[in-house]
C-alpha cells in the first residue's frame, strides 16, 4: 500500500459518493467509509509506512542498538548524560523545542557529550499533531529551529502532509523497533523486559527524558540489561539507515 493508492482511492471515493449517493446511498457511504478507514490506518498506526518511509531499524551485523530518548531536555538531563557516560552509551535525544528554550545549555551539553539531537516538534501536541494542516506541522518543525536530520512525530502519529515537509528539509521520519512505554508504566522491570524481548542488532529503542525519577530508573536498568546481553548503544550512520532495496 502506498500514499498514492490511498490518496487516489480517497479522491475516487469522494467522486463516487457524489455520483452514486442518490441512487445507492448505502453503497456510496460504504465506499466513503472504506476510504476514511484507509486514511486513518497509516495516520494512527505509528510505524505504518503507507504515507512514506518510517525508519524502524538500522543495518548492522553487530549487537548494537540505537537508543532514542524523547521529550527532553529538562532539569534532569545532566543526570541522563551521566548515566549514558557510565555505560559508554550514545543516544539521540528527540527534544521538544519549548523545553530546549527553557534549558538553553542542554543541547550544547548533549552534543558535547557525543550524542545527537532530533526534532520532536516545538510544543509536542501529541493528541492533535496527526490532524494538523501542512502549515501547522511546518511551524511545529521549524519554530525553534532545532537543526537535525531526524524528526519524530509526537506519539509517532502523522498524516499524509508530513513526508513532503520532511523531504523539503532533508529530514527522515524516525520510528522505533521497540518502545519501553515508560510514560504509561510504573514497573521498570516490565519496561526493560519489553525492550529485552525485542532486542536485535539494529533495533531502535525508545525511552523518555522527563521529570519523573522513574524514567532514569528505566534507562539505567535498560542500559544494564543491554550490557548484560552484550549490546552497545551507537549512533547509526546515514548509510545504515538506508538499507538496500528501499528498506523496511
Ligand atoms: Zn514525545
Amino acid at each position: 500500500m502506498s500514499r498514492k493508492v490511498v490518496l487516489g482511492f480517497a479522491l475516487f471515493a469522494a467522486a463516487f459518493f457524489l455520483g452514486v449517493v442518490w441512487f445507492h446511498p448505502w453503497l456510496a457511504l460504504a465506499v466513503l467509509f472504506c476510504s476514511h478507514m484507509l486514511m486513518l490506518f497509516p495516520t494512527l498506526v505509528a510505524n505504518c509506512q503507507w504515507w512514506g518511509p518510517v525508519v524502524r531499524r538500522f543495518e548492522t551485523p553487530r549487537p548494537e542498538v540505537w537508543l532514542t530518548i524523547d521529550d527532553g531536555p529538562n532539569a534532569h538531563t545532566s543526570a541522563v548524560l551521566d548515566l549514558l557516560a557510565r555505560f559508554e552509551a550514545k543516544a539521540t535525544f528527540f527534544v521538544i523545542g519549548k523545553h530546549a528554550q527553557e534549558f538553553p545549555n542542554a543541547l550544547d551539553k548533549i552534543r558535547a557529550a557525543g550524542h545527537e539531537i532530533g526534532n520532536h516538534t516545538c510544543t509536542h501536541p501529541s493528541g492533535t499533531f496527526w490532524a494538523f494542516s501542512s502549515a501547522r506541522m511546518a511551524s511545529e518543525i521549524d519554530r525553534f529551529s532545532i537543526a537535525s536530520r531526524f524528526f519524530r512525530a509526537p506519539a509517532g502519529l502523522k498524516n499524509w502532509l508530513l513526508h513532503p515537509l520532511l523531504a523539503k528539509r532533508g529530514m527522515d521520519l524516525i520510528g522505533w523497533t521497540v518502545r519501553g512505554l515508560d510514560t504509561v508504566s510504573s514497573d521498570s522491570a516490565a519496561v526493560v523486559e519489553r525492550i529485552r524481548r525485542k532486542l536485535q542488532p539494529g533495533a531502535i529503542v525508545l525511552l523518555h527524558d522527563g521529570e519523573r525519577e522513574f524514567y532514569r530508573q528505566c534507562l539505567e536498568q535498560t542500559l544494564i540489561a543491554l550490557t548484560n546481553e552484550g549490546y552497545r548503544c551507537v549512533l547509526p550512520t546515514p548509510e545504515q539507515l538506508r538499507p538496500r532495496g528501499g528498506g523496511k
